[in-house]
């Protein structure tokens, strides 16, 4: 599982799928509704004519089957959003052409007014469901396409009806105004997106340390007072802090670039070596600190010890093959009751002190009735 200052997916783009992803499944399931009851009034009419004979029935296998594989596989989205897109445009096109093309009044034609109210539909669906940035230019295409066949058949019939002339210039004229509130709609939708990837980057910069990509102290402070609000029990949260043993040797020996390598490599081992929920926190120069939520005392103190021995295994040679290794002294604070954040970290700290003042390279859990129940191994180090 992903720590949540690791994520590189915007919040928005996660959120805006899940509320796309809903927003097809409903529009399926309308569409469903819709068809099935207009079928069945027209065949119970007699106005079902010989192209709606076709489409109703291809246009409910379609939906249907959209809508289940977007409910069984939401990853289907893509193929789900275009089986819908074109099903509706291509029926909607098909019939107005036939419709303007015929020779009769259109004025009083069943089947041209019942058009006339679904063709909005087409430029609705266009922008919401196909991606934002093609959306609007899906519509227009549509509207050309609408304005082409209707001015073809104004000109057509020039010394015609005067009604169905009417009738076609308030078509376009009512879609147009359609295509530019849709349109407003979009780009408010864009600005929101943008607006909230942005704040999810500004919060991943305001939350991480820029060298090794950990939290940053701001954010690790946020995670400490959280893993605080946790009752002290057998399974309460508990603080590793660790520091780098003669750090300062190593960046004057190899230089501050391969001070930085190492940084990122005990870096990189303390986010493996730990479970998704713990917070590994730089908590400032070559000391870390991690915050370690609900876990038992046994399982914490195997925790510190892995820690510091899989970082004293850790081989890094520099440019010049010359071999370097770090190591880790490690203070361990479980919670105790009653006890303010700052005491908390506090123990941690004077683990440390304590691991750092008996030789380096070692696990300090600091004094308290929670070490019952670790192996004798690990209580070496302990008071
Ligand atoms: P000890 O075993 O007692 O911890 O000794 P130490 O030499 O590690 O002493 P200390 O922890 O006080 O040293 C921290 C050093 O870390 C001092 C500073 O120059 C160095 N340092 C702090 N931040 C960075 C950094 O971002 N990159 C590098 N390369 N060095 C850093
Ligand atoms: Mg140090």
């Amino acid at each position: 599982m992903e720590r949540p200052y690791e994520s590189n997916e915007s919040g928005a783009s996660r959120r805006t799928d899940g509320l796309l992803r809903s927003l097809m499944l409903s529009l399926f399931v309308a569409g469903i509704v819709a068809i099935g009851a207009v079928w069945t009034l027209e065949s119970r009419l007699g106005l079902l004519d010989g192209l709606c004979r076709v489409a109703y029935p291809t246009m409910l296998a379609v939906f249907v089957a959209s809508a289940a594989m977007l409910y069984r596989w939401p990853r289907t989205i893509m193929i789900a959003r275009w089986a819908g897109f074109l099903s509706v445009i291509g029926l909607l096109v098909i019939q107005l052409v036939a419709a303007v093309q015929g020779n009769g009044p259109l004025v009083g034609n069943y089947a041209f007014i019942s058009l006339l109210m679904w063709l909005p539909l087409a430029y609705a669906i266009a922008m919401l469901m196909l991606e934002t940035r093609h959306g609007p230019w899906a519509a227009c295409a549509l509207f050309a396409l609408i304005a082409a066949v209707s001015i073809a058949r104004m000109l057509r019939f020039a010394s015609g009806e005067a009604s169905d002339t009417a009738l076609l210039v308030n078509l376009l004229a009512s879609h147009l105004v359609l295509l530019a509130c849709l349109s407003g709609l979009v780009k408010f939708k864009l600005a929101l997106v943008k607006a909230d990837a942005r704040s999810n980057h500004l919060f991943k910069q305001a939350s991480t340390d820029p060298l090794t990509g950990l939290a940053n102290r701001r954010y690790g402070l946020e995670m400490l007072r959280r893993a605080a609000l946790e009752p002290a029990d057998e399974n309460s949260s508990a603080i590793i802090v660790c520091d780098i043993d003669h750090f300062k040797a190593i960046n004057d020996l190899n230089g501050h670039d391969v001070g930085d390598q190492v940084l990122l490599t005990v870096a990189a081992l303390l986010q493996k070596c730990t479970r998704s929920l713990d917070t590994v926190i730089r908590w400032g120069g070559d000391e870390f600190l991690i915050v370690v939520p609900r876990i038992g005392r046994p399982a914490l103190a195997e925790l510190a010890e892995r820690l510091r021995a899989r970082v004293a295994a850790a081989g890094l040679r520099d440019d010049d093959e010359r071999a370097i290794s770090p190591s880790l002294s490690i203070g361990v604070a479980a919670r105790s009751e009653n006890e303010t954040l700052d005491d908390w970290i506090k123990r941690a700290d004077e683990a440390l002190y304590r691991a750092k003042a008996d030789g380096r390279n070692r696990c300090v859990f600091a004094p308290g009735a929670w070490l019952s129940g670790c192996s004798p191994q690990l209580l070496l180090d302990a008071d």
